[in-house]
């Protein structure tokens, strides 16, 4: 069966990558970027860039309008309606540490915060370490056979003692749905605080933040196909008011002296310095792109492509599926084959995945691997990309064999 995307065109890096003989199949780590947001930077860096909400000059209204639109469609397409405020950051992990910073105060010794076994480390490292600083017990929710979180031990262990939760919503190396809702619910029961790790999932569908009703939610704009160096932190009003600021500078000031300084609210007090204003302007371009693509057509295609790689890889003699993936990705071992043996001959053929732990070292080790190759797939891939992929796995593995 052959899949054609029809928005491959829309994306030039493909072809460039096809003309180097590569054939990209990493979109977890990062997306290849629209030429819609290709333009709308060029547009920026040529028309005039200035900083934002400082200048009263033309060009520094400009770029303030255009970074404040984008958080206008940030809102809307996680459909936060008038919950709370979108905060710009650098990336998902400096929102994660703005959020382990900024609410430490919150905590008491003994008090327990509940993870997943799952968790990529910019959502495992940061509490980590806050449990370290204030006395805190990571809790760890473990997963059932098919990667998912096991809900009747969340039962029991999301409980009284809990003051937050954080827990990915789509596992980057599992590519399993989590039940998020479920969790949050269950943490919200005991009045505990809910952060939900949007970084793979908000590239697979529409996500409603009220409907959803975590406090916290966070993403990176580079793997939504937009550029790096952003990060996106939706935060519930009233978990916003407990929020301290964790980084200190410019704009987020309402009076300062050399004593004693009063901050702004959200957002602007969570955004200290000069924030990525290129990367924002060009993430309301990827937005815009985004919006235009029909999503039933786009969730149709990369479930029938998802379908194909993992057919693909459950008919090969000894090869073995990390868990039972759901979407958008394959992570895979073969047996008596080092992953990183593998690696190096796919890479010789042209084909980017990723071998290793996939930043989930703990994960790894506890489903007794030394790690495993991923296989990504974006809006883009056709299946002549899982083609390419297949012969030059089959070849390898003659090889290794
Ligand atoms: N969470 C998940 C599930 C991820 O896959 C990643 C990146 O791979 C992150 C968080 C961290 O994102 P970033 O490196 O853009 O900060």
């Amino acid at each position: 069966m052959s899949l054609i995307s029809p928005w491959r065109t829309d994306f030039p890096a493909l072809d460039a990558l096809e003309r180097q003989g590569q054939v990209y199949l990493d979109s977890a780590a990062t997306a290849q970027k629209p030429q819609a947001l290709i333009d709308a930077l060029t547009h920026y860096y040529a028309n005039g860039a200035a900083n934002v909400h400082r200048a009263q000059h033309l060009p520094g209204a400009m770029a303030t309008q255009a970074f404040e639109d984008t958080r206008h469609k940030v809102g809307e397409w996680l459909n936060l309606g008038t919950c709370g405020h979108v905060i710009f950051t650098h990336g998902a992990t400096s929102a994660f540490n703005l959020l382990a910073y900024g609410l430490e105060p919150l905590f008491q010794t003994g008090d327990e915060i509940v993870i997943s076994a799952l968790e990529h480390h910019a959502n495992l490292l940061p509490w980590q370490q806050l449990a370290q600083r204030r006395g805190l017990k990571l809790v760890v929710l473990p997963l059932t056979a098919d990667g998912t979180v096991d809900l009747d031990a969340a039962s029991s262990l999301i409980n009284a003692r809990t003051r937050l939760l954080a827990i990915s919503q789509l596992s980057n190396v599992l590519g399993t749905w989590q039940p998020v809702s479920t969790l949050v619910e269950m943490a919200k029961a005991h009045h505990a605080l809910t952060v939900v790790d949007g970084a793979q999932g908000v590239v697979h569908g529409r996500h409603d933040m009220q409907a959803l009703g975590c406090d916290f939610y966070v993403f990176s704009s580079h793997k939504l196909y937009g550029p790096d160096g952003v990060g996106v932190l939706f935060g519930r009003h009233e978990a916003l008011a407990r929020l301290r600021p964790w980084q200190f500078g410019g704009e987020m000031v309402l009076q300062a002296g050399y004593e004693h300084a009063t901050f702004r609210p959200a957002p602007l007090g969570f955004e200290a310095g000069t924030p990525p204003v290129s990367g924002v302007i060009g993430l309301g371009a990827t937005l815009d792109y985004l919006n235009d693509v029909n999503q039933s057509t786009a969730t149709e295609h990369e479930a029938r492509l998802h379908e194909l790689l993992c057919t693909g890889l459950r008919l090969r003699e000894g090869i073995r599926l990390v868990g039972v993936p759901q979407v958008a990705l394959a992570s895979f071992v073969v047996e008596g084959v080092h992953n990183a043996d593998l690696a190096h001959l796919l890479t010789e053929q042209g084909i980017a995945v990723r071998a290793g732990h996939h930043c989930a070292i703990p994960l790894i080790d506890r489903l007794g691997l030394s790690g495993a190759i991923r296989v990504s797939l974006g809006l883009y891939n056709d299946s002549a990309d899982l083609e390419r992929f297949f012969d030059a796995l089959d070849q390898a593995l003659e090889l290794l064999r």
